[in-house]
């Protein structure tokens, strides 16, 4: 029986465990496929407290897994296949094993949703990325494109015309999905040029290990074309990674937990931290600062059942 089993080895999961190693609840960490969350996907950190020059994500996140560790942390390495929460003590399947614990704290982030082209999958880190505000200091006076039509791409793509010379926007269809103020805001700053109707098929240079272009297809005339571009952002949605946990722990629409304050969810002794409940900031400090008011919560919660 675990004191505490973490969802999730993100900023997250990552810092709640630090917190719950060091109350000596021996955490145990299930680190998920996509284990070290977004953060794992990016090079240079610059706005991570603490660090001057700067420290690369996977470092960081590697870090911190050491410091929960030191403290008597756990991990496993899979993901949870089937959570049984209605009753105490909970049980998660890890892989085929069961696992019993007195809490749980989901940090199992949202996954960006991406393409699907094998040219961006290889260039995610080398121009090719979900996050503005992580990325977009590094693209200075360049030329830079944005796909989406949501408020993610009006907000990115505003947001990036504080670097880049110039934002391209490319979006599928003629209608947009954002909301009219973020859609306004976006067509009425002169560094955004739109590109609608039109798909990305490929986005260059593999071979050089960065984003160079991309060719595009306008799919009512059909015609193609290479639009040269220095950084490619991609801002098409998040996917909470919350499926296994459905019915029991209460979500929103997209599957986002809803917070019953603080880092609670509806069920008892069942707490979120980071991305997994947080739409609006989903940034590594806040992540952090989210499994650290998990990890408290969770702590109170066994001490005041006495364990
Ligand atoms: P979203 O509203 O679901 O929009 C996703 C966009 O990506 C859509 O325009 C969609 O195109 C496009 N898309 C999806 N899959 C694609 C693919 N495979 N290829 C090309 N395009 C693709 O997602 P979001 O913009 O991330 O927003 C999510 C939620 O957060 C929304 O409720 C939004 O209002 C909210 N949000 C609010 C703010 C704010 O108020 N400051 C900022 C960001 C997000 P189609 O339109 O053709 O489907």
């Amino acid at each position: 029986m675990r004191n505490v089993v973490i969802i999730g080895s993100g900023c997250a999961g990552n810092t709640a465990a630090i917190y719950a190693a060091r109350a000596n609840l021996k955490p145990l960490v299930v680190s998920g496929h996509e284990a070290g969350g977004q953060l794992s996907l990016t090079t240079l950190v610059e706005n991570f407290p603490g660090f001057p020059e700067g420290i690369n994500g996977p470092d960081l996140i590697e870090n911190m897994r050491k410091q929960a560790q030191n403290f008597g942390a756990d991990y496993v390495h899979g993901n949870v296949l089937e959570a049984h929460l209605s009753k105490r003590p909970f049980r998660l399947n890890v892989e085929g094993d069961w696992v019993e614990a007195r809490t749980v704290i989901v940090a199992s982030g949202a996954a960006a949703r991406w393409l699907g082209l094998p040219s961006e999958q290889k260039l995610i880190g080398h121009g090719v990325s979900s996050c503005a505000t992580c990325d977009g200091f590094f693209y200075r006076e360049k030329k830079i494109m944005v796909i989406g039509g949501g408020d993610s791409a009006m907000e990115e793509a505003t947001f990036l015309t504080r670097f880049g010379r110039e934002v391209l926007l490319v979006h599928r269809r003629e209608e947009f999905r954002a909301s009219k103020i973020m859609l306004d805001r976006a067509r009425l700053n002169p560094k955004i040029k739109f590109a609608t109707n039109t798909v990305v098929e490929e986005i260059y240079d593999v071979s050089q290990n960065l984003v160079t272009g991309a060719r595009l297809r306008n799919l009512k005339t059909g015609q193609t074309w290479d639009e040269p571009v220095d950084g490619f952002f991609v801002a098409i949605g998040h996917i909470p990674n919350t499926a296994v946990f459905h019915g029991q722990i209460q979500t929103d629409d997209e599957g986002y937990i809803i917070s019953q304050g603080g880092a609670r969810t509806n069920v008892a002794g069942v707490f979120h931290a980071g991305d997994v409940q947080d739409r609006l900031y989903r940034q590594a400090v806040t992540a952090s600062g989210a499994g650290c008011m998990a990890a408290l919560e969770a702590e109170r919660y066994l001490e005041a059942e006495g364990h």
